[in-house]
């Protein structure tokens, strides 16, 4: 079953009519899933942020505990070398000895600073994750206002959208896979969705550029399907212009965008 040019056209025209509505629900629902999608992004970085923190003040923890360990054995080596040196036979056993608890002294030393900048660097660990917590904690509240917000949004206009969506669908099926391609693809083009558009005031609707007399003849004899030589938008229509109608759906038109 082959169907005309002006069914073709009928049939794009439709399917433009519901593609521009559904772009309009996508608009005033505006940058929030964009919005939403940071935030989210945003959490699991402060997240990932905080558990790195904490994993290594474990690790700090772990060095403390060994730098402690490290003291108590040095402290029972420096107990045995000072036993052993009530026995000692000679001066130079007990030099050799002195020595020996000299350096377990030094290493206890040196074990109790790494324990303090451990400690410190615990503190620097906590004071980091209790800013990071500060900025999940606000994000995380500015992340249930904007869902929120879409929520309502969505809801509002889910069923509209839903119904759309199905004539869309439906529409589609009636338009052979290759005009759909190109119509899709034009789509993508351009920059207000529009693929289908009439000629108006002798222009092309989509480019504004000038559609010869001919080619609107062309276009208005609905023999074979006419593209803009400039954008390649499909010429469906040639409207013939009534000034008093133009104004108040202008406006109409703009009062929606703003919301
Ligand atoms: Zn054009």
């Amino acid at each position: 079953m082959e169907s005309t040019v002006a069914q073709k056209l009928d049939s794009l025209k439709k399917l433009q009519q519901l593609d521009s509505k559904l772009d309009d629900i996508v608009k005033i629902r505006g940058a929030l899933p964009e919005e939403v999608g940071d935030l989210e992004d945003e959490i699991v970085g402060y997240q990932t942020r905080i558990s790195k923190h904490n994993s290594e003040i474990d690790d700090q923890n772990d060095e403390i505990a060994n730098n402690k360990n490290a003291i108590v054995e040095a402290t029972k080596l420096i107990k045995k070398y000072e036993e052993q040196q009530m026995n000692v036979r000679n001066n130079r056993e007990y030099d050799a000895i002195t020595k020996e608890v000299e350096l377990q002294q030094l290493e206890i030393q040196i074990l109790e600073k790494r324990i303090k900048e451990a400690y410190a660097n615990i503190e620097a660990k906590n004071e980091a994750i209790q800013d990071t917590k500060n900025s999940l904690e606000e994000r995380t509240k500015d992340l249930a206002s904007k869902k929120g917000e879409l929520d309502n949004i969505t809801t509002e206009s889910q069923e509209e959208e839903n119904k759309l969506l199905k004539g869309r669908e439906k529409a589609a099926k009636s338009i052979e896979e290759r005009l759909l391609l190109s119509y899709n693809k034009i789509r993508g083009n351009v920059r207000n969705g529009l693929a289908v558009v009439p000629v108006k005031r002798d222009a092309c609707g989509g480019c504004f550029n000038i559609v010869p007399p001919q080619k609107q003849a062309e276009i208005r004899e609905k023999k074979k399907l006419i593209v803009c030589e400039h954008c390649g938008r499909v010429l469906a229509d040639v409207e013939e212009v009534i000034e008093e109608e133009k104004k108040p759906t202008r406006t109409r038109r703009k009062a929606v965008a703003k919301k």
